[in-house]
């Protein structure tokens, strides 16, 4: 089984391919679903999180997600610490997921794993191919003020956060175009046919 990657910068468009994909069969792991879930559920990350951030971040061992990023937003020191107690145990969640993706022994083709975040924390090494979402600037701006209802500056701010686009899609060896021209059904299906090609010559 093949394990791809699938990346691109803030409201390039990952989890829309991702559902594609979806369509199609392939299982797909969701990594910022995947944290928000860990951070709620496994035991290890939660005692991390209340050892740097304070007990008050789990009032009544429930995850306040809303105090947690008042405390790290805008704060690059308490964010890249917050990072390094999720991304290890998300990367390692995932890893596991990609053992048995479908949850029932038979393994698919090959599987997908969404991140944002997939060369910035090195789990390119448990993945085959990573395929990136290429999307002008300023349709990602629009598209994320849209979908999150926050200003232009709040888009930017976060997008600053995030490795050069240039730079990350450069290292994946298959681009998905996702501007106001192209169709991004037939370019998902044309990836898709590649892949079962590669790994059925793998098998
Ligand atoms: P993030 O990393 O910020 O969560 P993302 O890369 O997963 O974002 P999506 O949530 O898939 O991006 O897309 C961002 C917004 O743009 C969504 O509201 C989505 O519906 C919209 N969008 C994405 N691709 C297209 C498209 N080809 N045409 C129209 N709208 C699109």
């Amino acid at each position: 089984m093949l394990r791809i990657g699938l990346t691109g910068g803030m409201g390039s468009g990952k989890t829309t391919v991702a559902r594609i994909f979806e369509i199609l069969g392939v299982p797909v792991y969701n990594a910022d679903v995947a944290a928000k879930k860990l951070m709620q559920e496994d035991e290890g990350l939660k005692s991390a999180i209340i050892q740097h951030f304070g007990i008050e971040i789990y009032p009544d061992g429930k995850l306040n997600r809303g105090y947690l990023a008042s405390i790290v937003f805008g704060n690059p020191q308490k964010t890249a610490l917050l990072n390094s107690l999720v991304h290890p145990v998300t990367i390692r969640d995932a890893a596991a997921w990609m053992k048995d993706p479908c949850g029932n022994g038979i393994l698919p083709p090959y599987a997908v794993k969404e991140a944002a975040l997939i060369f910035e924390s090195g789990s390119e090494k448990n993945l085959d191919y990573v395929i990136g979402v290429d999307t002008p600037i300023a349709l990602r701006i629009e598209r994320s003020m849209k979908r999150d209802g926050i200003s232009k500056e709040e888009v930017l701010q976060r997008m600053d956060r995030q490795m050069d686009e240039t730079e990350k899609l450069s290292r994946c060896q298959f681009i998905i175009s996702n501007n106001e021209n192209d169709l991004l059904i037939p370019q998902v299906l044309s990836i898709h046919q590649h892949l079962l090609k590669i790994a059925s010559h793998t098998h």
